[in-house]
């Protein structure tokens, strides 16, 4: 087994920076690191904490451009969408320090009648050292979501890259031990699956996975050896609805950016478009002039780089190939559009229902348009998966409605990916896509236990927790909970009116 491992740029296979693998006995012993600074940051206050994360934002915010090129080097991206994802990586980190204390903090819950002696609280507690481990496609945004959270509600990181992305997650470690020198506040371990699985048999409290489904599988099992708990970002398949009333315009447009923006390797990219019959031509049109319009190269014009995972380009063929085997059309692009390194935009109408460029996760800069009668079709259509990521709606007056209907974690509106970019907003997926949240007060909570306490302020009026309980005591508990729950059901005589339900 190799000891050493060399991060290529996808664009031109050139080597740009070589890493020492971390084994089992390594991880382990960073995991120790980590639990010693985790006590000493569990013990601080939110302000202290915010005030560290505070420092760390600066210096990602001051060096954005130059984390930018070492993220441009190490997945071929432009430098530009390289910016974008730091930056929303910087305002996500800059919410959960500022919102861990309101979300997590220790507040008085009501104690009940039957308790009333008692004063009751609950706070959300560090669970101690999380490890995460991340893919390549956003290799700042997308592990920032897990340790951002992880770290603003108390906890150490120990954080496995994707071996395509080391350099990334060395820098972001770096920078925050430049912040917190001599703290293992944010570790990083390096290697490839192997590394990742010692992580998930190590010392850590939760392990928060972002990758595809099958890992994820494999992630859990292993993690499962010692019950620690895991949240799972897996893949995705999203689909965009296009209604009758829709601003067709802007629907193109956002599909055309969802489908070939990153090479089209985003877990919520759009891979799916469904337009209502009426506006659909119109729609074909606007898309695939856009499509035209951008292209995929390692020139300063290209508006997205290489496939970053070289082996994917085989996964885009095979699903193209499928689309027009059984009966598809390319509108834009086709077998011909995919190239060693890079594929050019491809818009695919008419897709089979079957084909695997419907029912499985691309990753490539291809986009599926098919016709539907009704928004009823294109809810049961995009419904019609086993991931469950994000989703888009473009509807004048139904968008709200229709955004309820379908079966995914997160719904941008109007616009597309949105929902990511709003830090108090929950991310995250069902089925084959995961389960947990990062972002938003339900990202900081997954990185927490709940800690109930009740106390008892004076002697209760019934004591019922004790041997020296007589008749009397029960005679009085079994009136008073006749009292509180005994009377006739007053919802029970009313006729159930599930008609609004769906
Ligand atoms: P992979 O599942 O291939 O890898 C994810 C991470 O797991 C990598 O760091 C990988 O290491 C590591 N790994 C591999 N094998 C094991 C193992 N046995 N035990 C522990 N860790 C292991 O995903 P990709 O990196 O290819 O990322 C693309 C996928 O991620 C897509 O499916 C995409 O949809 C999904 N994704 C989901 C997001 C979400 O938030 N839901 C966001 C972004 C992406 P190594 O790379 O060294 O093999």
């Amino acid at each position: 087994m190799t000891d050493k491992l060399e991060s290529l740029n996808p664009a031109t296979g050139d080597v740009v920076g070589v890493y020492a693998i971390d084994d089992a006995a390594s991880v382990d012993a960073a995991v120790a690191r980590a639990r010693h600074t985790a006590s000493w940051w569990a013990r601080g206050t939110f302000a202290e904490r915010a005030h560290v994360l505070d420092q760390w934002k600066g210096v990602l915010t001051r060096r954005m451009a130059q984390l930018a090129d070492v993220v441009h080097q190490e997945t071929g991206k432009p430098h530009g969408d390289a910016m974008l994802e730091i930056g929303l990586a910087i305002e996500h980190l800059s919410w959960a320090a500022h919102h861990a204390e309101k979300v997590l903090g220790r507040r008085r819950v009501s104690s009940g009648l039957l308790l009333a002696n008692n004063a009751a609280s609950v706070e959300y507690l560090p669970l101690g050292v999380i490890g995460v481990i991340g893919p390549w496609n956003y290799p700042v945004f997308t592990p920032m979501g897990s340790i951002a959270y992880a770290l603003a509600a108390g906890n150490a990181v120990v954080y496995k890259p994707s071996e395509l992305t080391t350099g990334v997650g060395v820098w972001l470690a770096d920078s925050l031990s430049e912040v917190l020198p001599g703290q293992a506040l944010l570790q990083t371990v390096v290697g490839y699956g192997e590394t990742g699985a010692a992580l998930c048999r190590a010392d850590v409290d939760k392990l928060a996975f972002t990758g595809s489904t099958a890992t994820g599988k494999k992630v859990m099992a292993t993690c499962a050896e010692n019950l620690t708990p895991v949240l799972i970002e897996a893949g995705g398949k999203d689909a965009l609805l296009v209604d009758e009333d829709a601003d067709v315009v802007a629907a193109a447009d956002a599909a055309a950016w969802g489908a070939f923006s990153n090479a089209g390797q985003t877990c919520i990219g759009v891979e799916r478009v469904y337009v209502h019959d009426r506006v659909h031509d119109r729609f074909v049109a606007e898309l695939t002039r856009r499509a035209r319009e951008v292209h995929a190269g390692d020139d300063l014009q290209a508006h997205f780089g290489p496939m970053t995972l070289p082996s994917q380009v085989d996964v885009v063929r095979r699903h193209i190939d499928d689309a027009l085997t059984r009966g598809g059309t390319a509108a834009v692009g086709g077998p011909d559009a995919v190239g060693d390194r890079f594929i050019q935009p491809t818009v695919l109408t008419d897709v089979p229902e079957d084909s695997s460029a419907i029912t499985e996760e691309t990753f490539g800069p291809t986009v599926t348009v098919n016709r539907v009668r009704d928004m009823d079709e294109a809810v049961e259509l995009a419904n019609a998966t086993s991931y469950g990521l994000g989703s888009t709606v473009f509807s004048k007056k139904h968008g709200a409605e229709l955004a309820r209907r379908l079966r995914s974690g997160m719904t941008a509106v109007n616009a597309v990916i949105s929902f990511a970019g709003i830090p108090s907003l929950p991310f995250g997926g069902v089925g084959d896509s995961g389960f947990g949240r990062i972002h938003g007060p339900d990202g900081l909570k997954e990185f927490t236990y709940a800690k109930a306490v009740a106390r008892q302020r004076m002697k209760p009026l019934l004591a019922l927790t004790t041997f020296e309980r007589d008749t009397k005591t029960d005679a009085s508990f079994a009136a008073i909970i006749t009292a509180l729950h005994g009377r006739a059901n007053q919802f029970s005589k009313r006729p159930l009116n599930l008609r609004g339900a769906r």
